[in-house]
């Protein structure tokens, strides 16, 4: 099949992209055939990293030499937030023009960068490019980076490893060479339930919990005076208590307490110093008078997702070829998280940069201006011109 270049457009592409709600707890299937039909139109061959459910796909494509090394990969993800309980003005799976913003889930984060990706694609495909160009596409980046990692796995391996990835989250192109990683954890305090006429039987787990929730109030304030990073905003790394539930009714001692807590580390913060802390505190400060009134007492701390901080290196190639291709002379630290750290530590350069503002993304009425995909053309054009 062969294209008609008015598809190739990057509004028209993200017009289709929008279209399929590839929400996180949904499946990206269709939207991965869509773009893999669409790049096979061009010659290009596609491999496809299925998860084991099959419901979710990762896609990696190759344009110029194949036995080449390195090369350049641009990186997005495919996924987008749920827009339950936003009240959107749109339809927020149909791309909405108005007034040089085009509106729709996922248009600034971050199926504004595939679509622009995409509609180079014919123009990369036309240059004889000496340096590959890969392109990354993942799933269920937005539940805590999840999806992409087996693709990283085989990255040198099934993969090419590229020498430099751009992860496109939206920076409105500016070039973001740090970013904090958030740790999640959950916590599930284990206690024993009686009348609460008894309560000296019985032990109150959202007693414990509260106790635990202490200490880590005292970790927050520690964070906040020591480690601090006058890049970001805030300048420290925040901690925070994020989700809790406990207790059955109001006449009986609560059995059980869980309750999640994040860190959004910054790149010199070891967090695994702060579950060890909760843990020590919780043998020496909790556990014992719990397990003297009952033995099944219990506190598990379990670390259920972790996204690595990101830091470029000095003198990163990765950034110093974002900054050429970007025209701009300053990079950014910022508080999202994105792939990046996770491509730099599988050994490719990493730097993000992307069409659109954070401050759209994840909102009711997302959007994205058309000069930013016009930007980002501009920008993949002179990589291409780069990559002769
Ligand atoms: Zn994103």
């Amino acid at each position: 099949m062969s294209q008609d270049p008015s598809n190739c457009s990057p509004i028209e592409l993200l017009d289709h992209l929008v279209a399929f709600d590839t929400t996180s707890h949904k499946t990206n299937v269709s939207l991965i055939e869509f773009v893999a039909d669409y790049l096979a139109s061009f010659g290009v061959e596609v491999r496809m990293i299925p998860n084991q459910a099959g419901d979710k796909i990762n896609l990696c494509a190759t344009i110029g030499p194949k036995d080449a090394q390195g090369g350049i990969g641009l990186s997005g993800h495919t996924d987008v937030v749920p827009v339950d309980g936003q009240e959107w003005q749109t339809d927020p799976f149909r791309l909405t023009a108005r007034d040089g913003r085009l509106y729709g889930r996922g248009a600034a984060d971050m199926k504004g960068y595939l679509a622009c990706v995409l509609a180079s694609v014919p123009m990369f495909v036309s240059r004889q490019l000496s340096r590959p160009i890969h392109l990354f596409f993942s799933y269920d980046e937005e539940i805590g980076c999840v999806g992409v990692r087996p693709m990283i796995e085989q990255l040198g391996k099934a993969l090419p490893m590229p020498e430099i990835v751009f992860v496109g989250e939206p920076t409105a192109m500016g070039v973001v060479d740090a970013h904090k990683g958030p740790a999640r954890w959950a916590v599930s305090v284990t206690g024993r339930a009686v009348h609460s006429s008894m309560a000296h039987l019985g032990v109150n787990a959202v007693h414990a919990a509260s106790e635990l929730i202490g200490e880590l109030r005292r970790m927050e304030e520690e964070l906040r005076q020591t480690i601090r990073d006058a890049r970001f905003d805030p300048p420290y790394s925040t901690l925070q208590v994020t989700t809790i539930e406990g207790g059955a009714a109001n006449n009986i001692i609560p059995r059980s307490c869980c309750f999640g807590f994040e860190v959004r580390a910054l790149h010199s913060l070891d967090v695994t110093a702060i579950s060890r802390r909760l843990q020590d505190y919780a043998d020496a400060n909790c556990l014992p008078p719990m397990r003297a009134i009952a033995e099944e007492a219990a506190i598990a701390i379990e670390l259920v997702n972790w996204v690595p901080p990101f830091a470029a290196t000095t003198g990163s190639a990765a950034v110093a070829l974002a900054l050429r291709l970007a025209g701009d002379n300053h990079t950014e630290a910022v508080s999202y998280t994105t792939e990046a750290g996770l491509f730099q530590s599988a050994g490719a350069a990493a730097v993000v940069c992307g069409p659109g503002h954070i401050a759209q993304a994840h909102t009711a009425n997302e959007w994205i201006a058309e000069e930013e995909l016009h930007r980002c053309m501009a920008f993949l054009e002179r990589l291409a011109d780069w990559s002769k």
